[in-house]
Protein backbone atom coordinates (compact mmCIF):
# COMPACT_ATOMS: atom_id res chain seq x y z
CA UNK A 1 0.00 0.00 0.00
CA UNK A 2 1.40 3.40 -0.60
CA UNK A 3 2.48 5.04 2.93
CA UNK A 4 2.85 8.99 3.50
CA UNK A 5 6.81 8.31 1.77
CA UNK A 6 5.71 6.72 -1.42
CA UNK A 7 3.02 9.91 -1.54
CA UNK A 8 6.09 12.34 -1.03
CA UNK A 9 7.99 11.21 -3.44
CA UNK A 10 5.43 10.93 -5.85
CA UNK A 11 4.59 14.73 -5.30
CA UNK A 12 8.54 15.37 -5.78
CA UNK A 13 8.68 12.89 -8.91
CA UNK A 14 5.25 14.48 -10.74
CA UNK A 15 5.72 17.90 -9.47
CA UNK A 16 8.56 19.27 -11.71
CA UNK A 17 6.95 17.77 -14.85
CA UNK A 18 3.65 18.93 -14.72
CA UNK A 19 3.83 22.05 -12.56
CA UNK A 20 3.55 24.97 -15.29
CA UNK A 21 1.65 23.15 -17.86
CA UNK A 22 -1.97 23.71 -19.71
CA UNK A 23 -4.12 20.79 -19.45
CA UNK A 24 -4.91 19.96 -22.90
CA UNK A 25 -7.16 16.72 -22.20
CA UNK A 26 -8.83 14.11 -19.48
CA UNK A 27 -9.48 10.43 -20.08
CA UNK A 28 -11.25 8.88 -18.01
CA UNK A 29 -11.34 4.99 -18.88
CA UNK A 30 -13.09 3.56 -15.88
CA UNK A 31 -14.85 6.02 -13.19
CA UNK A 32 -15.42 3.63 -10.45
CA UNK A 33 -13.09 4.04 -7.67
CA UNK A 34 -13.68 4.59 -4.33
CA UNK A 35 -16.04 7.78 -4.94
CA UNK A 36 -16.73 8.21 -8.85
CA UNK A 37 -14.90 10.37 -11.09
CA UNK A 38 -16.81 13.70 -11.60
CA UNK A 39 -18.23 14.07 -14.98
CA UNK A 40 -17.13 17.68 -14.85
CA UNK A 41 -13.39 16.80 -14.11
CA UNK A 42 -12.98 17.75 -17.89
CA UNK A 43 -14.58 20.60 -17.96
CA UNK A 44 -13.12 21.81 -14.46
CA UNK A 45 -9.74 21.34 -15.73
CA UNK A 46 -8.90 21.64 -19.37
CA UNK A 47 -7.36 24.79 -20.35
CA UNK A 48 -6.18 25.58 -16.89
CA UNK A 49 -2.52 26.12 -15.63
CA UNK A 50 -0.97 23.74 -12.72
CA UNK A 51 -0.12 25.83 -10.38
CA UNK A 52 1.78 23.28 -7.58
CA UNK A 53 1.35 19.99 -6.23
CA UNK A 54 1.52 19.27 -2.54
CA UNK A 55 0.72 16.53 -0.26
CA UNK A 56 -1.59 16.64 3.04
CA UNK A 57 -1.76 13.37 4.52
CA UNK A 58 -1.74 11.00 1.52
CA UNK A 59 -3.72 12.73 -0.25
CA UNK A 60 -1.98 15.17 -3.39
CA UNK A 61 -3.40 18.15 -4.51
CA UNK A 62 -3.37 19.13 -7.80
CA UNK A 63 -3.49 23.04 -7.38
CA UNK A 64 -5.32 24.81 -10.73
CA UNK A 65 -6.10 28.28 -9.64
CA UNK A 66 -9.57 27.93 -9.47
CA UNK A 67 -10.09 25.00 -7.74
CA UNK A 68 -7.86 21.32 -7.30
CA UNK A 69 -7.89 18.00 -8.25
CA UNK A 70 -7.53 15.60 -5.04
CA UNK A 71 -5.90 12.15 -5.71
CA UNK A 72 -5.76 9.33 -3.46
CA UNK A 73 -3.83 6.01 -4.12
CA UNK A 74 -5.36 3.48 -2.11
CA UNK A 75 -4.42 0.64 -1.57
CA UNK A 76 -2.83 -0.19 -4.77
CA UNK A 77 -2.68 2.79 -7.09
CA UNK A 78 0.42 5.01 -8.24
CA UNK A 79 1.08 7.84 -10.77
CA UNK A 80 3.28 8.39 -13.05
CA UNK A 81 4.62 10.90 -16.10
CA UNK A 82 4.34 9.18 -19.76
CA UNK A 83 4.40 10.22 -23.29
CA UNK A 84 0.68 10.70 -24.45
CA UNK A 85 0.66 8.54 -26.82
CA UNK A 86 1.69 5.54 -24.05
CA UNK A 87 -1.05 2.67 -24.99
CA UNK A 88 -2.86 2.30 -21.44
CA UNK A 89 -3.12 -1.10 -19.37
CA UNK A 90 -6.31 -2.59 -18.08
CA UNK A 91 -6.22 -0.78 -14.58
CA UNK A 92 -4.71 2.91 -16.24
CA UNK A 93 -8.26 4.48 -15.43
CA UNK A 94 -7.57 8.05 -15.44
CA UNK A 95 -5.48 10.38 -18.05
CA UNK A 96 -4.56 14.02 -17.17
CA UNK A 97 -2.90 15.26 -20.26
CA UNK A 98 -0.80 18.29 -19.78
CA UNK A 99 0.61 18.63 -24.12
CA UNK A 100 3.94 16.77 -24.22
CA UNK A 101 2.73 15.08 -20.81
CA UNK A 102 0.59 12.72 -19.62
CA UNK A 103 -0.40 12.54 -15.53
CA UNK A 104 -1.75 8.46 -15.26
CA UNK A 105 -3.59 6.72 -12.64
CA UNK A 106 -2.95 3.12 -12.40
CA UNK A 107 -4.75 1.36 -9.52
CA UNK A 108 -5.28 -2.53 -9.63
CA UNK A 109 -7.71 -2.58 -6.79
CA UNK A 110 -9.51 0.71 -7.28
CA UNK A 111 -9.65 1.95 -3.43
CA UNK A 112 -8.06 5.54 -4.91
CA UNK A 113 -9.77 8.51 -6.04
CA UNK A 114 -9.62 11.61 -8.31
CA UNK A 115 -11.75 14.13 -7.68
CA UNK A 116 -12.32 17.83 -8.20
CA UNK A 117 -12.65 20.62 -4.94
CA UNK A 118 -13.54 24.11 -5.78
CA UNK A 119 -12.66 25.97 -2.64
CA UNK A 120 -9.97 25.12 -0.21
CA UNK A 121 -9.20 21.32 -0.52
CA UNK A 122 -7.71 21.27 2.84
CA UNK A 123 -11.08 21.96 4.15
CA UNK A 124 -13.00 19.69 1.89
CA UNK A 125 -14.76 16.66 3.78
CA UNK A 126 -11.92 14.23 3.15
CA UNK A 127 -9.11 16.16 4.51
CA UNK A 128 -10.86 18.80 7.28
CA UNK A 129 -10.32 16.44 9.93
CA UNK A 130 -7.00 15.52 10.04
CA UNK A 131 -4.30 15.72 12.09
CA UNK A 132 -1.06 17.37 11.45
CA UNK A 133 1.62 16.43 9.48
CA UNK A 134 4.32 13.96 11.51
CA UNK A 135 7.29 15.87 9.56
CA UNK A 136 6.26 19.71 10.35
CA UNK A 137 6.68 21.65 13.69
CA UNK A 138 3.52 20.95 15.06
CA UNK A 139 4.29 17.35 15.76
CA UNK A 140 6.12 16.58 18.74
CA UNK A 141 6.44 15.03 22.26
CA UNK A 142 4.07 18.36 24.06
CA UNK A 143 1.86 17.52 21.50
CA UNK A 144 1.28 13.89 21.95
CA UNK A 145 1.27 14.39 25.44
CA UNK A 146 -1.76 16.76 25.64
CA UNK A 147 -3.62 14.89 23.11
CA UNK A 148 -3.03 11.33 25.06
CA UNK A 149 -3.82 12.33 28.27
CA UNK A 150 -6.90 9.72 29.58
CA UNK A 151 -6.33 7.52 26.39
CA UNK A 152 -5.79 4.08 27.54
CA UNK A 153 -5.71 2.87 23.54
CA UNK A 154 -2.01 1.10 22.88
CA UNK A 155 0.28 4.15 21.38
CA UNK A 156 0.30 2.07 18.54
CA UNK A 157 -2.92 2.39 17.85
CA UNK A 158 -2.91 5.87 18.38
CA UNK A 159 -0.11 6.78 16.09
CA UNK A 160 -2.46 4.94 13.12
CA UNK A 161 -5.18 7.38 14.31
CA UNK A 162 -5.21 10.03 12.20
CA UNK A 163 -7.04 12.41 13.77
CA UNK A 164 -3.82 12.46 16.03
CA UNK A 165 -1.08 12.53 13.24
CA UNK A 166 -1.24 11.76 9.48
CA UNK A 167 0.64 9.18 7.25
CA UNK A 168 1.71 6.55 9.93
CA UNK A 169 0.81 3.39 8.55
CA UNK A 170 0.67 -0.21 10.09
CA UNK A 171 4.80 -0.59 8.85
CA UNK A 172 5.83 2.87 10.05
CA UNK A 173 3.74 2.66 13.42
CA UNK A 174 5.37 -0.51 14.14
CA UNK A 175 8.65 0.55 13.18
CA UNK A 176 8.95 4.07 14.59
CA UNK A 177 8.16 1.92 18.20
CA UNK A 178 10.98 -0.17 17.87
CA UNK A 179 13.37 2.82 17.62
CA UNK A 180 11.95 4.70 20.28
CA UNK A 181 12.05 1.35 22.55
CA UNK A 182 8.59 1.43 23.64
CA UNK A 183 6.32 -1.35 23.23
CA UNK A 184 3.47 -0.86 20.84
CA UNK A 185 0.82 -1.93 23.39
CA UNK A 186 2.01 0.62 25.99
CA UNK A 187 -1.34 2.65 27.13
CA UNK A 188 -0.67 5.76 25.47
CA UNK A 189 -2.02 7.85 28.69
CA UNK A 190 0.85 6.54 30.95
CA UNK A 191 3.53 7.53 28.12
CA UNK A 192 5.69 10.37 29.47
CA UNK A 193 6.93 13.77 27.65
CA UNK A 194 10.79 11.70 28.05
CA UNK A 195 8.91 8.77 25.67
CA UNK A 196 7.38 11.38 23.53
CA UNK A 197 9.86 12.88 22.70
CA UNK A 198 11.56 9.67 21.26
CA UNK A 199 8.23 8.26 19.54
CA UNK A 200 8.29 11.48 17.41
CA UNK A 201 11.79 11.96 16.65
CA UNK A 202 11.48 7.95 15.67
CA UNK A 203 8.47 8.77 13.55
CA UNK A 204 10.10 11.16 11.74
CA UNK A 205 13.78 10.04 11.36
CA UNK A 206 11.57 6.57 10.52
CA UNK A 207 9.85 8.39 7.61
CA UNK A 208 12.41 10.34 6.50
CA UNK A 209 14.32 7.48 5.74
CA UNK A 210 11.72 5.98 4.04
CA UNK A 211 11.56 8.99 1.75
CA UNK A 212 15.44 8.95 1.36
CA UNK A 213 15.24 5.43 0.00
CA UNK A 214 12.00 6.88 -2.00
CA UNK A 215 14.58 9.05 -3.57
CA UNK A 216 16.74 6.47 -5.64
CA UNK A 217 13.23 5.35 -7.16
CA UNK A 218 12.04 9.39 -8.23
CA UNK A 219 13.64 9.09 -12.18
CA UNK A 220 10.96 6.28 -12.41
CA UNK A 221 7.64 8.78 -12.04
CA UNK A 222 8.50 10.59 -14.99
CA UNK A 223 9.20 8.42 -18.26
CA UNK A 224 8.96 4.45 -18.63
CA UNK A 225 6.42 2.51 -17.69
CA UNK A 226 7.58 0.72 -14.74
CA UNK A 227 5.68 -0.73 -11.54
CA UNK A 228 5.19 1.77 -8.99
CA UNK A 229 7.72 2.56 -6.49
CA UNK A 230 6.71 0.92 -3.52
CA UNK A 231 9.68 0.92 -1.39
CA UNK A 232 11.52 -2.52 -0.42
CA UNK A 233 13.43 -1.55 2.87
CA UNK A 234 14.75 -3.63 6.00
CA UNK A 235 12.92 -3.49 9.00
CA UNK A 236 13.29 -3.82 12.27
CA UNK A 237 10.33 -5.85 13.32
CA UNK A 238 7.94 -5.49 10.62
CA UNK A 239 7.08 -8.53 9.08
CA UNK A 240 9.54 -10.31 11.35
CA UNK A 241 8.33 -12.87 13.92
CA UNK A 242 10.54 -15.21 15.24
CA UNK A 243 13.24 -13.66 13.33
CA UNK A 244 16.59 -12.42 15.64
CA UNK A 245 15.99 -8.73 16.78
CA UNK A 246 18.86 -6.83 14.94
CA UNK A 247 20.03 -4.94 18.25
CA UNK A 248 19.58 -7.91 20.15
CA UNK A 249 18.89 -11.06 18.66
CA UNK A 250 15.79 -11.52 21.05
CA UNK A 251 13.05 -13.25 18.77
CA UNK A 252 10.66 -10.84 17.75
CA UNK A 253 7.26 -10.87 18.51
CA UNK A 254 3.73 -10.51 16.63
CA UNK A 255 0.15 -10.02 18.35
CA UNK A 256 -2.98 -8.72 16.10
CA UNK A 257 -3.63 -5.18 17.53
CA UNK A 258 -7.03 -3.67 16.14
CA UNK A 259 -7.02 -5.89 13.43
CA UNK A 260 -3.56 -4.77 12.28
CA UNK A 261 -0.41 -7.42 12.39
CA UNK A 262 2.03 -5.64 15.09
CA UNK A 263 5.96 -6.50 16.09
CA UNK A 264 7.90 -5.65 18.43
CA UNK A 265 11.16 -6.85 20.32
CA UNK A 266 10.12 -8.13 24.10
CA UNK A 267 13.82 -6.97 25.28
CA UNK A 268 14.53 -3.27 23.50
CA UNK A 269 10.71 -2.31 24.12
CA UNK A 270 9.56 -1.50 27.09
CA UNK A 271 5.77 -0.66 27.91
ZN1 LIG B 1 15.87 -6.34 20.69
Amino acid sequence: MPELPEVETTCRGIGPALVGQCVTGVRVRNSRLRIPVPDELAQRIVGSRLHSVRRRAKYLLLDFGGGSVIIHLGMSGSLRVLSPDNAPDVHDHVDIVFGTHLLRLRDPRRFGLVTWCAGDPLAHPLLAGLGPEPLESGFDEAYLFHVTRGIRAPIKQVLMDARKVVGVGNIYASESLFRAAVHPLAPAGRIGLRRYARIAAAVRETLNDAIRAGGSTLRDYVGGDGRAGYFQQQYFVYGRVGAPCRVCATPIERRVVAQRATYWCPNCQRR
